[in-house]
């Protein structure tokens, strides 16, 4: 392996307040919560901490309320070990926060309020501009503005080719960002969102694969829950399998899968290695529950057999 590169996630961080539920209320009534937790989420920031658990070298760009959970966030950032020079403190909006019930069932409903992530726009990534000419890779979602990622595109994805987005949650992206992505990295139903086909098999990923190819994206990975994920780039093409584990919750599975790529990639690994490295952090986070505290370290993925 060759020598660390530097990792750059730009995107969301939320704080994640859960209460469980015998059943949800219906308009207008008040039930009866039963436990509550709270918990740092988001894409962005849980991406971010897999890369760095993973042995990656990583700055987060993001923007937090300066409140009380922002404070909190901050610290998490600083414990973790993130470089958090350009995380900023937006002094207008609160902090992102989803709002989650969970029911005896263990059916969710789900209410974000982005607050600052909203406020993280393409200023505050000249302001850090130096950071992100230096990272080796640049590791995106959809849960900031379109702006940022377009910004994003059109300043360091054509030339050096680093940029990687992870097309979630779906939405409709601009054509023009395609030829500037170095790779992507969507589930089954970005890819069904995106380009209209059903992952079933090798031959229907070949062909979803083709279709951002098409567009200019250098490599393409599919993930695909307990089987693992499809990789395509100009040298190989194919599933590579994920380890067998019992599943207890599949939460920030696809945000460890992501972070362990960019870390394998930032470590000298190739696409392959890092899939493959990717495919066994992602599946030890599915024996834990919870999102950040499921992401593993390093040493956890390589003593897992
Ligand atoms: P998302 O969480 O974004 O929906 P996936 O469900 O495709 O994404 O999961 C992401 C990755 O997590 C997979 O590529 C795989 O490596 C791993 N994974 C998910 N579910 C399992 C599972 N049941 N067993 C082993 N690995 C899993």
């Amino acid at each position: 392996m060759g020598q660390q590169q530097k990792i750059v996630v730009v995107g969301s961080s939320n704080t994640d307040m859960v209460v469980r539920v015998k059943r949800f209320p219906v308009p207008g009534e008040t039930v009866h919560g039963e436990e509550f937790s709270i918990h740092p989420g988001g894409k962005g920031a849980n991406q971010a901490i897999a890369a760095v658990r993973l042995g990656g070298e990583v700055a987060f760009v993001a923007r937090l309320g300066n409140d009380a959970f922002g404070h909190q966030t901050l610290e998490n950032f600083k414990n973790e070990g993130l470089d958090i020079q350009a995380v900023a403190l937006d002094e207008q909006l609160p902090s992102g926060v989803a709002q989650i019930m969970v029911d005896a069932s263990g059916e969710n409903t789900i209410v974000v309020a982005s607050g600052a992530n909203q406020g993280l726009l393409p200023q505050q990534l000249e302001a850090h501009a130096g950071l992100l000419e230096e990272a080796a890779f640049i590791l995106t979602q959809l849960e900031t503005p379109m702006e940022t990622i377009v910004y994003l595109a059109n300043t360091y994805g054509g030339k050096g080719k680093k940029l990687i987005l992870n097309p979630a949650p779906a939405c409709e992206l601009p054509e023009a960002i395609y030829k500037n992505l170095y790779a992507i990295v969507p589930n089954e139903e970005e890819t069904k969102f995106l380009t209209g086909i059903r992952v079933t098999n090798e031959a229907t990923a070949v062909h979803a694969a083709a279709h951002f190819h098409q567009k200019g994206v250098q490599v393409v990975v599919i993930t695909l829950g307990a089987a693992g994920a499809f990789l395509s780039t100009p040298d190989y093409t194919g599933s590579l399998a994920s380890p067998e584990v019992i599943p207890v919750d599949s939460t920030a599975a696809g945000d460890t899968f992501i972070g362990a790529v960019a870390a394998g990639l930032s470590a000298g690994m190739d696409w392959v290695e890092a899939v493959t490295f990717a495919n066994r952090a992602a599946a030890l986070s599915v024996t834990k529950k919870g999102a950040q505290p499921s992401i593993p370290f390093l040493q956890q993925v390589r003593e897992f057999n």
